[in-house]
Protein backbone atom coordinates (compact mmCIF):
# COMPACT_ATOMS: atom_id res chain seq x y z
CA UNK A 1 0.00 0.00 0.00
CA UNK A 2 1.36 3.14 -0.75
CA UNK A 3 2.31 5.62 2.30
CA UNK A 4 0.28 8.44 2.89
CA UNK A 5 1.77 12.00 2.24
CA UNK A 6 0.19 13.37 5.74
CA UNK A 7 2.74 16.33 7.08
CA UNK A 8 6.13 15.34 8.86
CA UNK A 9 4.97 18.60 11.38
CA UNK A 10 2.46 19.53 13.36
CA UNK A 11 0.64 23.37 13.87
CA UNK A 12 2.19 25.52 16.62
CA UNK A 13 0.83 28.66 15.69
CA UNK A 14 -2.19 30.17 13.55
CA UNK A 15 -3.05 33.35 11.76
CA UNK A 16 -6.42 33.77 11.71
CA UNK A 17 -7.88 34.63 7.69
CA UNK A 18 -10.96 36.16 7.08
CA UNK A 19 -14.19 35.07 4.37
CA UNK A 20 -15.34 38.27 2.63
CA UNK A 21 -18.52 38.80 0.97
CA UNK A 22 -19.47 38.30 -2.93
CA UNK A 23 -19.93 42.64 -2.66
CA UNK A 24 -16.39 43.22 -1.12
CA UNK A 25 -14.58 41.00 -3.49
CA UNK A 26 -16.62 43.00 -6.70
CA UNK A 27 -15.52 46.27 -5.44
CA UNK A 28 -12.00 44.73 -4.63
CA UNK A 29 -11.07 43.28 -7.89
CA UNK A 30 -12.61 46.06 -9.70
CA UNK A 31 -10.15 48.53 -7.24
CA UNK A 32 -7.41 46.37 -8.46
CA UNK A 33 -8.07 46.50 -11.73
CA UNK A 34 -8.54 42.55 -12.12
CA UNK A 35 -5.09 42.13 -11.33
CA UNK A 36 -4.28 39.98 -8.80
CA UNK A 37 -1.27 41.24 -7.94
CA UNK A 38 -2.95 44.61 -7.07
CA UNK A 39 -5.24 43.20 -4.41
CA UNK A 40 -4.99 43.60 -0.71
CA UNK A 41 -3.45 40.20 1.07
CA UNK A 42 -6.20 41.04 4.22
CA UNK A 43 -9.22 40.11 1.07
CA UNK A 44 -7.93 37.04 0.08
CA UNK A 45 -9.64 34.10 1.68
CA UNK A 46 -7.20 31.62 0.45
CA UNK A 47 -3.61 33.02 -1.00
CA UNK A 48 -2.59 30.81 -4.03
CA UNK A 49 -0.99 34.14 -6.18
CA UNK A 50 2.58 32.18 -5.18
CA UNK A 51 4.30 30.00 -3.55
CA UNK A 52 7.66 32.36 -3.56
CA UNK A 53 8.37 33.67 0.14
CA UNK A 54 5.31 32.39 1.72
CA UNK A 55 6.46 29.11 3.23
CA UNK A 56 5.65 28.76 6.97
CA UNK A 57 8.85 28.39 9.14
CA UNK A 58 10.17 25.86 11.73
CA UNK A 59 10.94 26.58 15.16
CA UNK A 60 14.10 25.72 14.17
CA UNK A 61 14.03 28.41 11.42
CA UNK A 62 12.22 31.11 14.07
CA UNK A 63 15.21 29.88 16.84
CA UNK A 64 18.04 30.41 14.60
CA UNK A 65 17.02 33.84 13.56
CA UNK A 66 17.71 34.43 17.16
CA UNK A 67 21.10 33.84 16.71
CA UNK A 68 21.91 35.81 13.83
CA UNK A 69 24.95 37.94 13.50
CA UNK A 70 24.57 41.08 12.04
CA UNK A 71 28.05 41.95 11.29
CA UNK A 72 28.51 43.49 8.15
CA UNK A 73 31.23 41.70 6.97
CA UNK A 74 32.42 38.39 7.68
CA UNK A 75 29.39 37.52 9.87
CA UNK A 76 29.35 33.93 11.25
CA UNK A 77 25.70 33.84 9.68
CA UNK A 78 27.55 33.93 6.26
CA UNK A 79 29.74 31.22 6.75
CA UNK A 80 26.80 28.66 8.42
CA UNK A 81 25.21 29.77 4.89
CA UNK A 82 28.20 28.82 2.73
CA UNK A 83 28.44 25.46 4.71
CA UNK A 84 24.49 24.32 3.85
CA UNK A 85 25.24 25.17 0.50
CA UNK A 86 28.31 23.66 -0.21
CA UNK A 87 26.99 20.22 1.87
CA UNK A 88 23.59 20.39 0.23
CA UNK A 89 24.01 21.57 -3.19
CA UNK A 90 27.91 20.97 -3.89
CA UNK A 91 28.57 24.54 -4.99
CA UNK A 92 32.07 25.99 -3.79
CA UNK A 93 31.75 29.32 -3.86
CA UNK A 94 28.62 31.55 -2.89
CA UNK A 95 27.64 34.70 -4.02
CA UNK A 96 24.66 36.16 -1.47
CA UNK A 97 21.53 37.91 -3.09
CA UNK A 98 17.97 39.42 -1.82
CA UNK A 99 16.55 36.80 -4.07
CA UNK A 100 16.65 35.07 -7.13
CA UNK A 101 16.39 37.88 -9.59
CA UNK A 102 19.42 39.44 -7.86
CA UNK A 103 21.33 36.56 -8.82
CA UNK A 104 20.32 36.77 -12.19
CA UNK A 105 20.90 39.98 -12.78
CA UNK A 106 24.73 39.57 -11.69
CA UNK A 107 24.94 36.40 -13.65
CA UNK A 108 23.37 37.73 -16.79
CA UNK A 109 25.76 40.76 -16.36
CA UNK A 110 29.14 38.94 -15.81
CA UNK A 111 28.70 36.56 -19.03
CA UNK A 112 26.31 37.72 -21.59
CA UNK A 113 27.96 40.25 -23.92
CA UNK A 114 25.78 41.99 -26.41
CA UNK A 115 24.23 40.11 -29.13
CA UNK A 116 24.73 36.83 -27.50
CA UNK A 117 22.52 33.81 -27.43
CA UNK A 118 21.07 32.35 -24.08
CA UNK A 119 18.96 29.05 -24.80
CA UNK A 120 16.96 27.97 -21.88
CA UNK A 121 14.42 24.96 -21.29
CA UNK A 122 11.43 27.69 -21.39
CA UNK A 123 11.73 30.90 -19.70
CA UNK A 124 10.64 32.57 -17.03
CA UNK A 125 9.87 36.32 -16.24
CA UNK A 126 12.53 37.32 -14.44
CA UNK A 127 15.25 35.61 -16.22
CA UNK A 128 14.62 36.21 -19.32
CA UNK A 129 14.47 39.93 -18.55
CA UNK A 130 17.80 39.93 -17.28
CA UNK A 131 19.19 38.16 -20.23
CA UNK A 132 18.27 40.48 -22.20
CA UNK A 133 18.51 43.71 -20.37
CA UNK A 134 22.29 42.37 -20.46
CA UNK A 135 21.89 41.99 -24.31
CA UNK A 136 21.39 38.67 -24.84
CA UNK A 137 18.47 36.93 -26.37
CA UNK A 138 16.74 34.22 -25.38
CA UNK A 139 15.45 31.00 -27.35
CA UNK A 140 13.42 27.92 -25.73
CA UNK A 141 14.99 24.69 -26.13
CA UNK A 142 12.34 22.43 -24.35
CA UNK A 143 10.59 19.78 -25.97
CA UNK A 144 7.88 19.99 -27.62
CA UNK A 145 5.61 17.82 -25.24
CA UNK A 146 5.88 21.35 -22.76
CA UNK A 147 3.65 23.06 -24.67
CA UNK A 148 1.39 20.47 -24.90
CA UNK A 149 -1.05 20.50 -21.58
CA UNK A 150 -2.46 16.90 -22.92
CA UNK A 151 0.73 15.48 -22.77
CA UNK A 152 1.54 12.87 -20.29
CA UNK A 153 5.48 12.85 -20.77
CA UNK A 154 6.81 12.63 -17.51
CA UNK A 155 9.64 14.99 -17.98
CA UNK A 156 7.68 17.78 -19.65
CA UNK A 157 11.00 19.90 -18.60
CA UNK A 158 13.87 18.13 -20.40
CA UNK A 159 15.95 20.34 -22.83
CA UNK A 160 15.18 19.14 -26.60
CA UNK A 161 19.25 18.52 -27.34
CA UNK A 162 18.11 18.37 -31.07
CA UNK A 163 16.39 22.12 -30.89
CA UNK A 164 20.22 23.25 -28.50
CA UNK A 165 22.59 21.95 -31.22
CA UNK A 166 20.31 23.45 -34.06
CA UNK A 167 20.97 26.91 -32.03
CA UNK A 168 24.87 26.11 -31.59
CA UNK A 169 24.77 25.51 -35.49
CA UNK A 170 22.94 28.40 -36.23
CA UNK A 171 24.64 31.48 -34.02
CA UNK A 172 28.11 29.35 -33.07
CA UNK A 173 29.16 27.98 -30.08
CA UNK A 174 30.97 31.12 -29.24
CA UNK A 175 27.54 33.41 -29.28
CA UNK A 176 26.48 31.35 -26.19
CA UNK A 177 27.85 31.85 -22.82
CA UNK A 178 25.84 29.28 -20.88
CA UNK A 179 22.85 27.34 -21.16
CA UNK A 180 19.77 28.48 -18.54
CA UNK A 181 18.75 25.36 -17.04
CA UNK A 182 15.58 25.07 -14.86
CA UNK A 183 14.06 22.82 -12.39
CA UNK A 184 10.84 21.84 -12.55
CA UNK A 185 10.03 24.21 -14.75
CA UNK A 186 7.58 26.43 -13.69
CA UNK A 187 5.75 28.40 -17.02
CA UNK A 188 5.22 24.59 -18.48
CA UNK A 189 3.42 24.17 -15.41
CA UNK A 190 5.86 22.74 -12.36
CA UNK A 191 7.69 19.97 -14.63
CA UNK A 192 10.52 18.29 -14.23
CA UNK A 193 13.54 17.75 -16.40
CA UNK A 194 15.30 13.81 -16.02
CA UNK A 195 19.10 13.52 -14.49
CA UNK A 196 19.64 11.80 -17.76
CA UNK A 197 18.45 14.76 -20.03
CA UNK A 198 20.75 17.13 -17.93
CA UNK A 199 24.07 15.10 -18.00
CA UNK A 200 23.50 14.77 -21.66
CA UNK A 201 22.83 18.33 -21.74
CA UNK A 202 26.31 18.92 -19.90
CA UNK A 203 28.01 16.58 -21.90
CA UNK A 204 26.87 18.96 -25.30
CA UNK A 205 27.30 21.93 -23.87
CA UNK A 206 31.23 20.92 -22.34
CA UNK A 207 32.08 19.75 -26.28
CA UNK A 208 31.26 22.80 -27.14
CA UNK A 209 32.81 25.03 -24.26
CA UNK A 210 29.05 26.32 -23.27
CA UNK A 211 28.32 26.51 -19.81
CA UNK A 212 25.35 25.09 -17.66
CA UNK A 213 23.68 27.41 -15.27
CA UNK A 214 20.82 25.83 -13.27
CA UNK A 215 18.35 27.27 -12.01
CA UNK A 216 17.68 25.60 -9.12
CA UNK A 217 14.86 27.45 -7.49
CA UNK A 218 12.55 24.47 -7.04
CA UNK A 219 15.73 21.28 -7.77
CA UNK A 220 14.81 19.25 -4.41
CA UNK A 221 10.48 19.21 -6.18
CA UNK A 222 12.64 18.11 -9.60
CA UNK A 223 14.18 15.50 -7.38
CA UNK A 224 11.55 14.17 -5.99
CA UNK A 225 9.79 13.47 -9.66
CA UNK A 226 13.38 12.01 -10.57
CA UNK A 227 12.99 9.37 -7.30
CA UNK A 228 9.38 8.13 -8.41
CA UNK A 229 9.70 8.53 -12.29
CA UNK A 230 13.34 8.08 -13.26
CA UNK A 231 14.87 4.58 -13.90
CA UNK A 232 17.04 3.49 -11.39
CA UNK A 233 16.53 6.52 -8.79
CA UNK A 234 13.46 5.08 -6.60
CA UNK A 235 16.19 3.98 -3.68
CA UNK A 236 17.98 7.16 -3.86
CA UNK A 237 17.44 9.81 -0.95
CA UNK A 238 16.32 13.19 -2.71
CA UNK A 239 19.50 14.72 -0.81
CA UNK A 240 21.58 12.05 -3.29
CA UNK A 241 19.71 12.91 -6.40
CA UNK A 242 20.09 16.99 -5.81
CA UNK A 243 23.13 16.75 -4.98
CA UNK A 244 24.06 14.51 -8.43
CA UNK A 245 21.65 17.14 -10.45
CA UNK A 246 23.99 19.94 -9.61
CA UNK A 247 26.95 17.77 -10.15
CA UNK A 248 26.04 18.44 -14.16
CA UNK A 249 26.15 22.05 -14.27
CA UNK A 250 28.68 24.71 -13.96
CA UNK A 251 26.66 26.78 -11.13
CA UNK A 252 22.90 27.80 -10.04
CA UNK A 253 20.56 31.10 -9.57
CA UNK A 254 18.89 30.43 -6.80
CA UNK A 255 15.19 31.81 -5.14
CA UNK A 256 15.30 30.65 -1.52
CA UNK A 257 11.91 32.29 -1.76
CA UNK A 258 10.80 28.43 -3.06
CA UNK A 259 12.56 25.12 -2.30
CA UNK A 260 14.61 26.34 0.78
CA UNK A 261 11.30 27.78 2.64
CA UNK A 262 12.71 31.40 3.71
CA UNK A 263 10.60 34.54 3.20
CA UNK A 264 13.32 36.11 1.51
CA UNK A 265 16.94 35.45 0.14
CA UNK A 266 18.79 34.14 -3.03
CA UNK A 267 22.20 33.10 -4.19
CA UNK A 268 24.35 32.56 -7.16
CA UNK A 269 26.19 29.81 -6.39
CA UNK A 270 29.62 28.79 -8.95
CA UNK A 271 32.55 26.49 -9.00
CA UNK A 272 35.16 28.66 -10.76
CA UNK A 273 36.86 30.91 -8.44
CA UNK A 274 37.08 33.68 -11.25
CA UNK A 275 33.95 34.17 -12.24
CA UNK A 276 32.89 34.39 -8.51
CA UNK A 277 35.48 36.95 -8.11
CA UNK A 278 33.67 39.14 -11.16
CA UNK A 279 30.35 38.19 -9.67
CA UNK A 280 31.66 39.61 -6.02
CA UNK A 281 32.65 42.65 -8.03
CA UNK A 282 29.41 43.42 -8.99
CA UNK A 283 27.81 42.56 -6.10
CA UNK A 284 28.81 45.36 -3.78
CA UNK A 285 27.34 47.82 -6.48
CA UNK A 286 23.76 46.15 -6.94
CA UNK A 287 23.41 44.11 -3.72
CA UNK A 288 25.25 44.69 -0.87
CA UNK A 289 29.15 43.27 0.30
CA UNK A 290 29.95 39.74 -0.59
CA UNK A 291 28.87 38.40 2.80
CA UNK A 292 25.56 39.54 2.79
CA UNK A 293 24.39 40.31 -0.50
CA UNK A 294 20.88 41.72 0.01
CA UNK A 295 20.30 39.49 3.63
CA UNK A 296 20.45 40.33 7.21
CA UNK A 297 22.18 38.13 9.40
CA UNK A 298 19.24 36.44 10.56
CA UNK A 299 17.74 35.68 7.37
CA UNK A 300 20.86 33.51 6.21
CA UNK A 301 20.65 31.88 9.54
CA UNK A 302 16.42 30.88 8.69
CA UNK A 303 17.91 30.07 5.23
CA UNK A 304 20.95 28.05 5.78
CA UNK A 305 18.14 25.98 8.89
CA UNK A 306 15.91 25.82 5.63
CA UNK A 307 18.31 24.55 3.65
CA UNK A 308 18.94 21.91 5.67
CA UNK A 309 15.83 21.08 6.92
CA UNK A 310 14.16 20.80 3.45
CA UNK A 311 16.65 17.27 2.98
CA UNK A 312 16.98 16.23 6.39
CA UNK A 313 13.72 13.83 5.31
CA UNK A 314 11.99 13.00 2.54
CA UNK A 315 9.22 13.29 4.03
CA UNK A 316 9.34 17.07 3.88
CA UNK A 317 8.89 16.67 -0.11
CA UNK A 318 6.47 13.95 -0.34
CA UNK A 319 3.98 16.05 1.48
CA UNK A 320 4.75 18.93 -0.31
CA UNK A 321 3.98 17.72 -3.44
CA UNK A 322 1.46 15.40 -2.49
CA UNK A 323 -0.75 18.63 -1.05
CA UNK A 324 -0.54 19.67 -4.49
CA UNK A 325 -1.23 16.16 -6.27
CA UNK A 326 -4.22 16.07 -3.56
CA UNK A 327 -5.94 18.92 -4.95
CA UNK A 328 -5.04 18.12 -9.01
CA UNK A 329 -6.66 14.91 -8.58
CA UNK A 330 -10.04 16.63 -7.18
CA UNK A 331 -9.94 19.12 -10.08
CA UNK A 332 -9.05 16.48 -12.78
CA UNK A 333 -12.10 14.10 -11.69
CA UNK A 334 -14.27 17.09 -11.54
CA UNK A 335 -13.38 17.29 -15.73
CA UNK A 336 -11.32 20.74 -15.13
CA UNK A 337 -8.94 21.03 -17.92
CA UNK A 338 -5.56 21.29 -16.77
CA UNK A 339 -1.93 20.97 -16.81
CA UNK A 340 -1.02 17.03 -16.75
CA UNK A 341 0.99 15.43 -15.18
CA UNK A 342 0.17 17.64 -12.69
CA UNK A 343 3.29 19.25 -11.50
CA UNK A 344 5.29 20.23 -7.96
CA UNK A 345 4.18 23.96 -7.01
CA UNK A 346 1.07 24.14 -8.56
CA UNK A 347 -2.06 23.44 -10.40
CA UNK A 348 -2.14 25.07 -13.64
CA UNK A 349 -5.28 25.61 -15.16
CA UNK A 350 -5.61 25.52 -19.09
CA UNK A 351 -7.57 28.83 -19.55
CA UNK A 352 -8.19 28.71 -23.02
CA UNK A 353 -9.46 25.62 -23.08
CA UNK A 354 -11.93 26.61 -20.51
CA UNK A 355 -12.83 30.11 -21.95
CA UNK A 356 -12.71 29.41 -25.87
CA UNK A 357 -15.12 32.42 -26.34
CA UNK A 358 -12.15 34.83 -25.36
CA UNK A 359 -9.30 35.26 -28.41
CA UNK A 360 -6.23 35.24 -26.54
CA UNK A 361 -5.76 39.23 -27.01
CA UNK A 362 -8.51 39.70 -24.59
CA UNK A 363 -6.37 37.64 -21.49
CA UNK A 364 -8.35 34.55 -20.52
CA UNK A 365 -5.80 33.21 -18.12
CA UNK A 366 -6.24 36.58 -16.75
CA UNK A 367 -10.07 37.13 -16.53
CA UNK A 368 -10.42 33.58 -15.14
CA UNK A 369 -7.60 34.28 -12.42
CA UNK A 370 -10.16 37.46 -11.55
CA UNK A 371 -13.42 35.25 -11.92
CA UNK A 372 -12.32 32.78 -9.32
CA UNK A 373 -11.13 35.37 -6.82
CA UNK A 374 -14.80 36.81 -6.93
CA UNK A 375 -16.48 34.04 -6.84
CA UNK A 376 -14.69 32.58 -4.26
CA UNK A 377 -11.94 34.84 -2.66
CA UNK A 378 -9.44 32.46 -3.68
CA UNK A 379 -6.30 34.22 -5.21
CA UNK A 380 -4.68 32.89 -7.91
CA UNK A 381 -2.29 33.96 -11.06
CA UNK A 382 -2.16 34.67 -14.80
CA UNK A 383 0.47 32.80 -16.47
CA UNK A 384 -0.46 33.33 -20.28
CA UNK A 385 0.20 36.08 -22.74
CA UNK A 386 0.45 39.21 -19.89
CA UNK A 387 3.29 36.96 -18.32
CA UNK A 388 4.92 36.89 -21.97
CA UNK A 389 4.90 40.67 -22.52
CA UNK A 390 5.99 41.95 -25.76
CA UNK A 391 8.37 40.92 -28.17
CA UNK A 392 11.17 43.73 -27.62
CA UNK A 393 12.06 43.97 -31.61
CA UNK A 394 8.35 43.87 -33.06
CA UNK A 395 6.35 45.30 -29.96
CA UNK A 396 3.94 42.65 -30.45
CA UNK A 397 2.46 40.42 -27.78
CA UNK A 398 4.61 37.43 -27.16
CA UNK A 399 1.33 34.72 -27.81
CA UNK A 400 2.56 31.65 -25.47
CA UNK A 401 0.71 28.04 -26.49
CA UNK A 402 0.08 27.88 -22.84
CA UNK A 403 -2.66 30.41 -21.39
CA UNK A 404 -2.89 29.30 -18.12
CA UNK A 405 -4.21 29.96 -14.20
CA UNK A 406 -1.84 29.15 -11.85
CA UNK A 407 -2.83 27.88 -8.60
CA UNK A 408 0.48 27.90 -6.21
CA UNK A 409 0.13 26.15 -3.16
CA UNK A 410 2.48 27.71 -0.05
CA UNK A 411 4.69 25.20 1.42
CA UNK A 412 3.44 23.61 5.17
CA UNK A 413 0.61 26.92 4.91
CA UNK A 414 -2.54 25.35 4.36
CA UNK A 415 -4.36 22.27 5.31
CA UNK A 416 -6.42 19.67 3.11
CA UNK A 417 -10.03 20.84 4.22
CA UNK A 418 -8.55 24.66 2.58
CA UNK A 419 -7.83 22.56 -0.80
CA UNK A 420 -11.44 21.08 -0.54
CA UNK A 421 -12.51 24.75 -0.73
CA UNK A 422 -10.40 25.73 -3.45
CA UNK A 423 -11.59 22.41 -5.78
CA UNK A 424 -15.47 23.64 -4.87
CA UNK A 425 -14.35 27.39 -5.66
CA UNK A 426 -13.03 26.56 -9.23
CA UNK A 427 -15.32 23.90 -9.95
CA UNK A 428 -18.07 27.03 -9.59
CA UNK A 429 -16.57 29.13 -11.81
CA UNK A 430 -16.15 26.74 -14.36
CA UNK A 431 -20.05 25.52 -14.34
CA UNK A 432 -20.49 29.40 -15.17
CA UNK A 433 -17.88 30.02 -16.87
CA UNK A 434 -19.87 31.54 -20.18
CA UNK A 435 -20.07 34.72 -17.99
CA UNK A 436 -16.90 35.68 -17.82
CA UNK A 437 -15.90 38.44 -20.58
CA UNK A 438 -12.59 39.13 -22.53
CA UNK A 439 -10.17 42.01 -20.71
CA UNK A 440 -8.21 45.15 -22.15
CA UNK A 441 -5.39 46.84 -20.74
CA UNK A 442 -5.83 50.36 -19.27
CA UNK A 443 -2.67 50.57 -18.04
CA UNK A 444 0.14 48.38 -19.38
CA UNK A 445 3.88 48.84 -17.56
CA UNK A 446 7.02 48.59 -19.92
CA UNK A 447 8.71 45.90 -18.21
CA UNK A 448 7.36 42.68 -16.21
CA UNK A 449 4.04 44.28 -17.16
CA UNK A 450 1.87 40.96 -15.02
CA UNK A 451 3.25 42.74 -11.71
CA UNK A 452 1.31 45.96 -12.24
CA UNK A 453 -1.30 46.11 -15.47
CA UNK A 454 -4.47 47.17 -14.69
CA UNK A 455 -8.08 45.93 -16.67
CA UNK A 456 -10.80 46.75 -17.21
CA UNK A 457 -13.95 44.22 -18.96
CA UNK A 458 -14.45 44.42 -22.57
C1 LIG B 1 10.76 32.85 -8.41
C2 LIG B 1 11.63 32.44 -9.51
C3 LIG B 1 12.72 33.22 -9.92
C4 LIG B 1 12.98 34.61 -9.38
O1 LIG B 1 13.22 34.62 -8.04
P1 LIG B 1 12.77 35.82 -7.08
O2 LIG B 1 13.23 35.36 -5.75
O3 LIG B 1 11.30 35.98 -7.19
O4 LIG B 1 13.49 37.05 -7.53
C5 LIG B 1 13.54 32.72 -10.90
N1 LIG B 1 13.30 31.53 -11.49
C6 LIG B 1 12.26 30.77 -11.12
C7 LIG B 1 12.04 29.47 -11.78
C8 LIG B 1 11.38 31.19 -10.14
O5 LIG B 1 10.33 30.45 -9.82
Amino acid sequence: MRRSWAEPYKIKMVEPIRMTTPEERATAITAAGYNTFLLRAEDVYIDLLTDSGTSAMSDRQWSAMMLGDEAYAGSRSFYRLVDAVQEVYGYEELVPTHQGRGAEHILSQILIGEGDVVPGNMYFTTTRFHQEHAGGRFVDVIVDEAHDPESLFPFKGNVDLDKLQRVIDEVGADRIPYISVETNVNMAGGQPLSLENLKATYELCHRHDILVMLDATRALENAWFIKQREYGYADHSVAEILREICSYTDGATMSSKKDNLVNIGGFLALRDPELARKARALLVAFEGLHTYGGMSGRDMEALAAGIHEMVSTDDHVAARIGQVEYLGNALIKAGIPLIRPVGGHGIFIDAMAVLPHIPQDQFPAQALTAALYKESGVRGMERGIVSAGRDPKTGDHHYPKLELVRLAIPRRVYTQAHMDVVAESVVEVFENREAVRGLRFTYEPDELRFFQARFEEV
